[in-house]
Order: C-alpha cells, then structure tokens, then sequence
C-alpha cells in the first residue's frame, strides 16, 4: 500500500483521519474535532502535518484546527462556498477541484444537504472517500440546511464511486442508525446480518467506521429508495425515489 489511513477517534463518537503518502511523507489531517488525540497519534507516530482538509463547518469538525496547527505547520483547505464560517483558509476549494498530498491525488465532491458548503474527499489510489455527515454507515446527516432532494443528490454523486471505496465518514452512530434501518428494511439479510456485526463491534468497543460503499449499497436504507420491500414497507409503490428518499429521512428524525 503507497499510503497508511488512520482512524483517529475523537470527542463522545466523532472520527478524524489521518492519511499518510509513503512517497513524499506528506500526511493529511481530515477534519479536526479535538486536538488532543490528533496530535497525540502524529507523535506516536512521529509524523508532521502538510495538510487540513475540512469537510464543513460545524465545531465538531473544526474546534482542534487552531490548536493542531500550532504544532503543525500545515495548509488549511475547505469550500470555498463556506470560506465566511471555517477556520482560516489557505486553500478554497469547489466541487472537481484536485488536491496533491504528494503522489495521492484527491477529488472534491460537494455533498450538500448536512449544510449547504459540506464537501467530501475522494482519494482513488486510497479507495478511500471522507465523506463525515453526508454519507454515514448505515445513515446520512441529519438536514441542518439543505433540502432532502439536495442530499439525495448528494449520495448519489457517492453511489458513482468504484463500490470497493471505503467511506470515512464522521461519527460513530451505527448503532442507532442500524435500529431504525430495521424498521424500514426489515426482511434484507444483509442489513440484518450487519446489524448482528455491528453490535458484536461495538460491545468490544471497536469502531465501525470506514465502511465499505458496497456493504452501504446493499444496506444503508438512504442510498436504496428504489429498492421494492423498502417501498412496500413505507405504502410508497409509485413515488419517486427522491420522495421515498424524503420520507425515508423524515422517519429518521422522528425515530
Ligand atoms: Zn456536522
Ligand atoms: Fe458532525
């Protein structure tokens, strides 16, 4: 492998990454929830940051920035779209803009829906997607700015990536979000098998992020609303997939 990813759990059940190139020594830090354990795994294992990438403005995602960076000296990069309300910016990115990490190259997806500037990375030679409160196992995030349709639109961008890609995506959440997939695909195998899976991790305190996009394709309620028992679950035959996509959402809040 040219690269090392590396799961950094920070806060009550926020996930930070680390992504390291072997090539250059380059390593990127993905969102900053909490500076302690960031900078205490970059000691451990003697690395120094080169970059930030910030996935969307929520203080759980940036609150450590400030404090990561007064060890590192690293290049903070976020959406341009949301420049007024991140940290400061050395680099404002959009959607298909390109990030060099030495000889990782990284595409930017916008994924609104969470907020309205949320964007996630996609790193091909990592198979690795970070992704935070857009695509979750099992879930998505809850719709702070943006319209249902917007972040059904969203994941499906995601949908399009090569099914081996691991999302990295924010939160320790599966558990609950395993729950309420239940209700609304209740007979899907493969939902109740991981379901069996994730409680085993989770009792043994393992995280159960990243997870693989092919197990979130047959398993994640919010990328099937097309799927037929789903539909008939919910009374909805004839609806839209971004109808089904809604009400499969609005479920979720009140579950
Ligand atoms: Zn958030
Ligand atoms: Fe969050």
């Amino acid at each position: 492998m040219p690269f090392d990813l590396i799961t950094v759990p920070c806060l009550s059940d926020n996930y930070a990454f680390l992504l390291r190139d072997h090539q250059s020594g380059k390593v990127a830090l993905i969102d900053a929830p909490e500076a302690a354990p960031i900078l205490a795994e970059l000691k451990k294992r003697d690395w120094q940051l080169s970059q930030i990438w910030l996935t969307h403005h929520h203080p759980d995602h940036v609150q450590g920035v400030a404090d990561v960076l007064k060890e590192h000296d690293a290049n903070v990069i976020g959406a341009k779209a949301d420049e007024h309300r991140l940290p400061p910016l050395d680099r404002k990115v959009a959607e298909d803009d390109s990030i060099s990490l030495g000889a990782l190259e990284t595409r930017v997806i916008d994924v609104p829906g969470h907020t309205i500037g949320h964007i996630a990375f996609y790193v091909p030679t990592a198979k690795a997607a970070f992704t935070a409160d857009s695509l979750m196992a099992l879930g998505c995030g809850r719709l702070f700015e943006g319209t249902p349709a917007q972040m059904w639109e969203s994941l499906q961008k995601l949908m399009t990536l090569p099914e081996d890609t691991m999302i990295c995506s924010g939160h320790e959440y599966t558990s609950a979000n395993a729950k309420f997939a239940l209700t609304v695909d209740p007979m899907n195998a493969d939902l109740i098998s991981r379901a069996k899976d994730i409680e085993a991790a989770r009792k043994k305190g393992v995280p159960t992020v990243p997870s693989k996009l092919s197990t979130e394709l047959k398993t994640n309620p919010f990328l099937r609303p097309a799927d037929p028992a789903i539909r008939a679950t919910l009374g909805m035959p004839d609806a839209t997939d971004t109808e089904v996509f809604t009400e499969i959402r609005a479920r979720k809040d009140k579950f």
